[in-house]
């Protein structure tokens, strides 16, 4: 896993440290700061965290010049501080069972991916799972998760394309309930270009949910795609206000340079990061170590 971690976080780490050469050696002046300061940023790592690291090379104790290894290592330790508050794995606590998680994202962002691997997790720690197909409109979706629960060895509730969202959660949380299942997993559908349409189902499946558990749902988890960059953070924005979100699940973390959003993410927001995507497998989901990733960034 680690290596997959670290081969996940490579190219986020190479960019960083491109940006950042030729830095050291150079006296901290103004000028000099300014410039990790941009190097920073342009690293994705957001405004707030690249002020601190600015901050703490200007204290004063590296009024030297200092190596482009110093400044990664404050770097690190400034990312580790914004991660650690953040890196939490969901907690199965939910009483009565089942725990219900929503999960949400754009269509693309890898929410039935995620799904797949979050129920191949929880099957791991010895839960009872359960899926259900709540996005509707995509009889692919449809068709994939279904194809996922069989691999991983889960049941599902699926119901026609087109059908009603909240109907298939209800007929799913009375399954789940009779047959003792720990977590439910529900899919919803990533429509962003309708806002209204969206807030409105969810609303709906909120209102089915808590007629039968006033507790449910436990978790509404918002999958990002971390190629996307910054546009992930603007989906954080617009699902918050659409649907509560409870924390977060970035993906494609290999294969992008942009894992820095991560950071970005944590320190605008502070919503819990309950696991990142490395790759297509189900087994390329992990919880993250604050620690661990921020000594392959910087
Ligand atoms: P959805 O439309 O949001 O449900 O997205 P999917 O789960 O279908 O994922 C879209 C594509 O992204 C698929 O080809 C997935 O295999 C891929 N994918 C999902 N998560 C990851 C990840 O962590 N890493 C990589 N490399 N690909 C991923």
């Amino acid at each position: 896993w680690h290596d997959k971690l670290l081969g996940g976080f490579r190219r986020t780490s190479d960019r960083l440290v491109g940006n950042l050469a030729g830095l050291g050696g150079a006296r901290l002046d103004e000028e000099t700061l300014d410039t990790v300061e941009e190097a920073l940023i342009a690293s994705d790592l957001g405004p707030a965290t690249a002020a601190k690291v600015r901050d703490r090379l200007a204290e004063g104790t590296f009024e030297r010049n200092m190596e482009e290894l110093g400044i990664r290592l404050v770097v690190a330790e400034e990312v580790e501080k914004v991660l650690r508050d953040v890196a939490k794995p969901i907690g199965i606590d939910a009483f009565p069972r089942p725990q219900v998680i929503l999960v949400i994202g754009v269509n693309g962002s890898g929410k039935t991916t995620t799904i797949a691997k979050l129920a191949h997790l929880f099957l791991e720690q010895d839960y009872a799972v359960m899926l259900a197909a709540g996005d509707t409109f995509r009889a692919a979706a449809i068709g994939q998760l279904k194809t996922w629960a069989e691999r991983i060895g889960v049941p599902i509730v699926t119901g026609p394309e087109g059908g009603d969202a909240a109907g298939i959660v209800w007929d799913a949380v009375k399954q789940a309930t009779a047959i003792g299942t720990d977590v439910l997993i529900v899919d919803t559908a990533g429509r962003l270009q309708n806002k209204r349409e969206l807030m409105d189902e969810l609303a709906k499946i909120r209102r089915v949910l808590g007629r039968l558990n006033p507790a449910a749902p436990h978790d509404v988890l918002l999958v990002l795609d971390a190629t996307t960059g910054q546009n992930a953070l603007s989906q954080i924005e617009v699902f918050k206000e659409v649907a509560g979100v409870t924390g977060l699940v970035m993906t494609k973390l290999d294969g992008t340079a942009r894992g820095g959003v991560l950071v970005a993410a944590a320190e605008r927001y502070g919503l819990p990061i309950h696991a990142i995507g490395v790759g297509e497998q189900m087994d390329d989901l992990r919880p993250f170590d604050a620690r661990e990733v921020s000594r392959i960034i910087a």
